[in-house]
C-alpha cells in the first residue's frame, strides 16, 4: 500500500537528498516544495524588482494568477526538474539571489495558499515524497510518515556552501552562513505556517549519520 511522507526541517538539512533516495527506492514521486516557492519568488524579482529594500506584498500578490508551476521528470537528473511557464528554472533558482529573497516571498499568506493547494493536489495519489517546511503539520497533516529533520547551522552552511561551489558560484562562506540563519529565523517566526516539527514527526539529527545510516533507519519505519 501507498502512503505519503513528509520531511520537514530547516534549510539544508539534507531533506532534499533523503527525499530523492526515498523515493527512487520506493518508486515514489518527489516533489520539492521549496523549488516552487524559489520559482515564485524568481518570477517576482524578474517582474516586480524584489530585493531588500523592495517588497510590495499587494503587487505580488496581483501577479500570482500569472505563475505555471510544473515539475517535468528528467531522466538524467532522476527527479521532476523546476518550469516555471514552461521555462526550465532549476538551476536560477538556487541562485544565492533567489535564496536570500525566498523567505519573504513564501512568508505572504496568499502565496502559501496556492501553493498548498497545489502541493495537495499532487501528493492525492498518494505514494509521494514531499519535503519543505509545512508538509507533516499543514499540507499532509495525516500523512502516514513524517520526518523532521535537524543537524547544525554549521554543518548545513557548509553542505550549501560545498554545493554552490562545486556548481561554480561564487559565493562566500559567511554570505552562505547568514542566509541559512536568517532563513532559519525567518521560517520559523513567521505568522503563517511556520516551521515547526509536528507533534508525529520522527526527529533525524542529519549532523552524526552518514546518508547510507539515514536510510537503514527511515526504510524501518516505512516497513513497519
Ligand atoms: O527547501 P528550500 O531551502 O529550497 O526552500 C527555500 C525557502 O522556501 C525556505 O527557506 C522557506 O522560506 C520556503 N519554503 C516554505 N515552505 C515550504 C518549502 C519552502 O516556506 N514548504
Amino acid at each position: 500500500k501507498k502512503i505519503t511522507i513528509a520531511i520537514d526541517g530547516f534549510s539544508s538539512t539534507g531533506k532534499s537528498t533523503v527525499a530523492k533516495g526515498l523515493a527512487k527506492k520506493l518508486g515514489y514521486v518527489y516533489v520539492d516544495t521549496g523549488a516552487m516557492y524559489r520559482a515564485v519568488t524568481l518570477y517576482m524579482m524578474r517582474k516586480l524588482f524584489v530585493s531588500n529594500t523592495n517588497l510590495n506584498e499587494e503587487a505580488i500578490v496581483r501577479h500570482l494568477p500569472f505563475i505555471g508551476l510544473k515539475f517535468i521528470f528528467s531522466e538524467e537528473a532522476g527527479f521532476g526538474e523546476m518550469y516555471l511557464n514552461d521555462e526550465r528554472v532549476e538551476k536560477e533558482i538556487r541562485y544565492m539571489e533567489v535564496s536570500e529573497q525566498v523567505s519573504k516571498v513564501a512568508a505572504i499568506p496568499q502565496v502559501r495558499k496556492k501553493l498548498v493547494e497545489q502541493q495537495q493536489e499532487m501528493g492525492k495519489e498518494k505514494g509521494v515524497v514531499m519535503d519543505g517546511r509545512d508538509i507533516g503539520t499543514v499540507v499532509f497533516p495525516d500523512a502516514e510518515l513524517k520526518i523532521f529533520m535537524t543537524a547544525s547551522t554549521e554543518k548545513r552552511a557548509q553542505r550549501r556552501y560545498d554545493e554552490l561551489r562545486e556548481r561554480g558560484d561564487e559565493v562566500a562562506y559567511d554570505a552562505v552562513l547568514k542566509n541559512v540563519k536568517d532563513r532559519d529565523f525567518m521560517d520559523s517566526t513567521r505568522e503563517d505556517s511556520p516551521l515547526i516539527k509536528a507533534d508525529d514527526a520522527v526527529e533525524f539529527d542529519n549532523s552524526e549519520l552518514n546518508l547510507e545510516e539515514q536510510f537503514d533507519k527511515i526504510l524501518k519505519i516505512v516497513e513497519d
